[in-house]
């Protein structure tokens, strides 16, 4: 057995010694947060990277979700999908809404726009949808119902760094995306977040939300929150914008060794690729069906385990069964994506990932 570990993920370190003229010139700024040198220039990148207009600089991602819904006045009930991590679900809570669950659909497991109708009531005013693992969720359909029904739509995007699909940026899609730039998502600012929008009104809106409502020095036009993210953090981001693509290519070369080897084993299944979509390779689960395989999910999870090799269960349980959630309606009647909690292991996948440690993790799969 090998002693050291394999984790799911492992951090986009950029290296140490050309981070250190950023801090320099941090220090020669004496500038340390509130919209420096360091974000402004962060802003103006990611936005030419990602193909987006707007965007806004937050701590992390779910202050960045929870001010984008009360950027856009969220009232009542939210439709949502279970299948994600519990902070889609939270930030709909912490602005005083009912999450309503909406099953997922069984190709990639986003958001079943067939099943979102039903659960419109009057007290609907938006729509949560989330790109699951980077797979686009169905954004024409979901456009189309928020149209009818006068919704709004926000993307929980935080899987979607870069993604585009028939070569326009994903993040575009609805009224406003969110991206989280935490230290285990493929692009970091160690914690982090943005919100992306479609007008330079509406980023004053958010970047006054996330600063305590300020608008100027001595007016605040609203009760907003400090949700800020600093210069250190910003130039993290900046010398890590140089990598992402090379990180991007090398996660990609072993998404396709995982497929190429896992794609004939009986009772393992992983997602197949929408057509016209530039992914991130961000993750790569498979779903183990117990009675071809032979074996339950959570017995080769710990197998994998003794071997020193953490996947982890995402997304195991289903935000819908937690506590604070469980004894909605809505919560109740959720099959697909119960299934695919059940059977899902996200493999371990990070740019440095060695080719014989990804061999060790195949024959484990493949016994
Ligand atoms: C990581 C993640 C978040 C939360 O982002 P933080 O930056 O950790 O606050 C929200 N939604 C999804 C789907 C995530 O994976």
């Amino acid at each position: 057995m090998d002693n050291k570990p394999i984790t799911v993920t492992s951090p986009l370190l950029p290296p140490l010694a050309e981070f250190v003229p950023y801090l320099q010139k941090i220090w020669d700024n004496k500038w340390l947060t509130n919209n420096g040198e360091m974000h402004q220039d962060l802003e103006r990148r990611l936005a030419e990277y990602l193909g987006v207009e707007y965007i806004s600089l937050f701590s992390n991602g779910t202050l960045a979700l929870i001010t984008a819904l009360q950027a856009l006045n969220i009232t009542g009930e939210v439709i949502t999908t279970p299948y994600s991590f519990v902070a889609t679900t939270h930030s709909i809570f912490w602005n005083k809404c009912t999450p309503v669950f909406v099953d997922v659909e069984p190709k990639y497991y986003n958001i079943d726009p067939t099943k979102i109708e039903a659960a419109i009531t009057e007290k609907t005013t938006a729509i949560m949808p989330v790109h699951v693992y980077g797979n686009p969720a169905d954004t024409d359909a979901i456009q189309k119902i928020a149209d009818k029904y006068g919704l709004k739509v926000i993307y929980d995007a935080a899987h979607a760094f870069g993604v585009k699909k028939n070569g326009e940026s994903i993040l575009n899609a609805g009224d406003l995306s969110v991206l989280s730039f935490h230290a285990t998502k493929i692009y970091s600012t160690i914690e982090g977040g943005a919100v992306i929008c479609h007008s330079q009104e509406m980023k004053h809106h958010i970047d006054n939300l996330k600063n305590f409502g300020f608008r100027g020095e001595t007016v605040v036009e609203e009760p907003g929150i400090n949700a800020k993210l600093n210069e250190v953090q910003a130039a993290y981001g900046l010398l890590s914008l140089k990598y992402i693509d090379d990180a991007i290519a090398k996660r990609k070369q072993i998404v396709e060794h995982y497929r190429a080897a896992l794609k004939n084993i009986s009772g393992i299944s992983f997602l197949s690729e929408q057509s016209g979509v530039e992914y991130n390779y961000a993750y790569f689960p498979i779903f183990v069906d117990e009675a071809k395989y032979s074996m339950s999910r959570d017995t080769l999870y710990e197998k994998l385990k003794s071997n020193n090799i953490l996947g982890r269960r995402y997304f195991y349980p289903l935000i819908s069964t937690f506590e604070p959630y469980r004894e909605l309606p809505s919560a109740q009647n959720l099959p697909v994506a119960q299934k695919a909690a059940e059977q899902v292991i996200c493999l371990p996948l990070y740019p440095d990932l060695e080719k014989e440690d990804v061999e060790r993790i195949i024959n484990i799969v493949k016994r």
